[in-house]
């Protein structure tokens, strides 16, 4: 058994390891994926210098407060105008400047008389108001966006003032699901005698989908070695990235996972991890032509299953492509904990902020692993570390966000 630590670092390695693919997608379907590149700007932004209201846009001169209109430019539609500081030209928001004018009057700021204007009594100006200069928000053949940019709706409006009809994005990593246990019937059924519904597969693939990953679904095997086998032989046949299986790899007598991931060369990295809930996890991988599959057994238990893939899956594929973890933070107990070995617990909790803006945090009901009901009123996991035993309430504890 191993501590959360030394897991932690034999996972970061690992992931490092898998080979990252890209491809070029449509930039309206790029939402949510990854940038593999970065976004040049292949013109100014603006491309001209404009005005930034509706208004008028003259040649500064302070002791001016009268201007005679020479004409107008509306967005899109220029006109070069010869003026002097007497003169003024009509002009919309976006449209492009007069080479000599510096300023730009809003048009809630003057009194239009006929073909002139006045500035209104108690108005003010100064020379350079409401122009947007050329380049101001991005110079040409710069960085647009960063290479590993996660891709929002903001961002795909850059990306389309530069021009960018496709984008090279990350492939989405191809991450199969397997579930394991001759108790299992799937969700459409009403579970008689002692048969249970199958959560975990569903729990999983909506995890894999919640950070947009490509999940495959193997389905439910029964606990027969060969039956394990050739079910799990497919799926690391399939051009798969990260495989999951779930239940079977604990120590009971049909436990059959790990000793069928070794017959399958699967070199296990770890088995069992100083934490709670989760211990039984395996981590093991599997290579093949020159490509490697990381291979995760975890416990049937749907809280363990779920935290395992939280703490050892979703973590690192965030860091392997640079994004933001899961945020922590720090929590006042409301109550006291149960907690009494050196493991390292991760408690399902309901977090909520006070009047000062100060966390607070409490565990849901029931801490058992297998009590799924539970998880699903929680919104943290409390971190409890190893040396640390019964905290009280009124002590910090720091959590994670589910
Ligand atoms: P195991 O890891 O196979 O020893 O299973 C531990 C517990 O998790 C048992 O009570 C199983 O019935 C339950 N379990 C196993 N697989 C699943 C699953 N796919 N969905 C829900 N519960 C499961
Ligand atoms: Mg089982």
């Amino acid at each position: 058994m191993i501590s959360y630590k030394e897991a932690k670092e034999i996972l970061h390695n690992e992931f490092k390891n898998l080979t990252l693919k890209t491809e070029q997608v449509d930039l309206i379907n790029s939402i949510n994926r990854i940038l593999a590149e970065d976004i040049i700007s292949d013109i100014n932004l603006p491309p001209f210098d404009n005005s930034a209201m509706d208004g008028f846009a003259i040649k500064f001169n302070p002791e001016i407060t009268k201007w005679k209109i020479l004409g107008e430019i509306p967005a899109g539609k220029f006109h070069e105008y010869k003026l002097n500081e007497y003169s003024a030209v009509s002009i919309m928001t976006g449209g492009k400047l007069p080479s000599e004018c510096d300023t730009v009057i809003p048009v809630e700021d003057v009194d239009i008389e006929n073909d002139h204007i006045k500035l209104k009594e108690g108005s003010r100006f100064v020379k350079g108001i409401n122009i947007r200069k050329q380049g101001e928000d991005l110079v040409k053949n710069s960085i647009a966006l960063q290479k590993n940019t996660l891709l929002k709706p903001h961002h795909i409006a850059v990306a389309a003032a530069c021009g960018k009809s496709t984008l090279k994005v990350y492939r989405k990593l191809r991450i199969g699901v397997m579930a394991t246990g001759d108790e299992l019937v799937d969700i459409h059924e009403t579970p008689t005698d002692d048969k249970i519904r199958c959560s975990n597969l569903y729990s999983l693939i909506s995890a894999v989908k919640e950070i947009n990953m490509h999940s495959v679904n193997f389905g439910i095997t029964k606990d027969i070695k060969e039956l394990i086998y050739d079910r799990m032989k497919w799926a690391l046949e399939s051009d798969l990235d990260i495989l999951i299986t779930t239940g079977g790899v604990s120590v009971g007598k049909f436990d059959y996972v790990k000793e069928v991931h070794e017959s399958l060369g699967v070199n296990i990295k770890f088995w069992r991890v100083k934490i709670k809930p989760g211990k039984p996890v395996l981590f093991g991988i599997y290579q093949k032509g020159g490509k490697t599959i990381l291979v995760f057994g975890l416990p049937g238990n749907p809280v363990s299953c779920l935290v395992n893939f939280y703490l050892f899956i979703r973590e690192n594929i965030y860091k392997l492509f640079n994004l933001e973890i899961s945020k922590k933070f720090t929590a006042n107990l409301d109550e006291d904990l149960k907690k009494e070995d050196k493991k390292r617990h991760f408690m399902r909790g309901f977090y909520s902020l006070d009047n000062n803006g100060k966390y607070h945090v409490k565990k849901v009901g029931s801490q058992s692993s297998g009590n799924v009901s539970e998880m699903g009123k929680a919104n943290c996991l409390m971190i409890i570390e190893e040396e640390r035993t019964n905290p009280k309430k009124g002590e910090k504890v720091e959590c994670m966000m589910m």
